[in-house]
């Protein structure tokens, strides 16, 4: 058996899998004072004890595994979590081989693997949610540099009418200040998934989108990109989000996947919202070797 947790800022998803990568049991733990989620996350995995655990982690965290702080979490709002370093308790209670990596590198290699990115080179897959997150995967690898990628920050070119001037407490109108769930919330105080399909939010929304993807394609050259987070449940946002990719890029990338209608390209994960935990189960086989 293998272990597999999709740390989240609200749930600590886990889960015990076997070989042939059937799901055998799993729990939900509220992200709450980490010494308390933690315990609960220990106490599952002594009761149904695993050879290596895969993690998908919530951040910003260190993902760099020749760092003395691998696993620790960052500078997050989430205080009680600040500096708290989940691999080490892990790992000292558990005693198995642990892989850690971000939530959203966990997805990109859980569509690499066995999804949309399957039989490709590279995957690129954001979230867009209550924040905004990439992941990369080149060749079953996941990126990082000097700290995991901060996608969601990019700077994009807000559009003249749209008077909304982005909730980023750092930046503004980053794509995550323009783009995110709070954000479009904040425009009108009402939530996304109660706005209505031709509300212009949208069409603002899907316009950045398109312009953060044609940047992500610009510099990594993803062979897919795979869009995920509650957000994206909103299916009429993908046809508009190719459009505004289609008109940034201007024709620029002389490839037939970008001269095509990008169906194939810019689209929903696979995995649907399962994305982040099972590409922890493939970190948990990583963490074998
Ligand atoms: P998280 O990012 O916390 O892991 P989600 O990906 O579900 O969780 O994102 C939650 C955010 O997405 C909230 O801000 C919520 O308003 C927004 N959201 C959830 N479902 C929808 C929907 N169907 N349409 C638009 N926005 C949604
Ligand atoms: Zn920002």
């Amino acid at each position: 058996m293998y272990g597999a947790i999709e740390a989240g800022g609200t749930k600590f998803v886990c889960a015990v899998f076997d070989e042939a990568f059937q799901i055998i049991e799993t729990t939900t733990i509220p992200t709450d004072d980490p010494r308390i989620t933690m315990s609960l996350v220990v106490k599952f995995f002594k009761e149904h004890p695993v050879k290596s655990i895969g993690i998908g982690a919530f951040g910003p965290i260190e993902i760099n595994p020749t760092s003395d702080r691998y696993g620790e979490i960052l500078n997050t709002p989430k205080l009680k979590w600040r500096n708290f370093n989940i691999y080490k308790v892990l790992h000292e209670k558990l005693a198995v081989p642990i892989k850690i990596d971000t939530d959203v590198n966990a997805a990109a290699l859980g569509e690499y693997m066995s999804g949309h990115g399957k039989g490709k080179r590279s995957v690129l897959y954001l979230t867009i949610g209550t924040g905004v997150g990439g992941g990369f995967v080149i060749d079953g690898q996941t990126l990082y540099g000097l700290t995991h990628p901060e996608m969601g920050h990019i700077l994009i070119r807000p559009l003249e009418a749209d008077q909304f001037e982005g909730n980023c407490p750092t930046h503004g109108n980053c794509f995550e200040g323009m783009v995110a769930g709070p954000a479009i919330e904040a425009r009108y105080g009402i939530p996304g998934h109660k706005l209505g399909e031709d509300d212009s939010v949208w069409d603002y929304v899907a316009d950045y989108i398109g312009q953060a993807c044609v940047n992500f394609n610009l510099i990594l050259s993803p062979e897919v990109i795979l869009i995920g987070g509650g957000v994206a449940q909103q299916a009429h946002l993908f046809p508009k989000i190719r459009r505004s990719f289609k008109h940034y890029m201007n024709g620029y990338i002389d490839h037939s996947v970008i001269k095509g209608n990008l169906e194939d390209y810019i689209l929903y994960p696979k995995n649907g919202q399962k994305a982040g935990l099972i590409g922890a189960m493939y970190l948990a086989k990583q963490g074998l070797k």
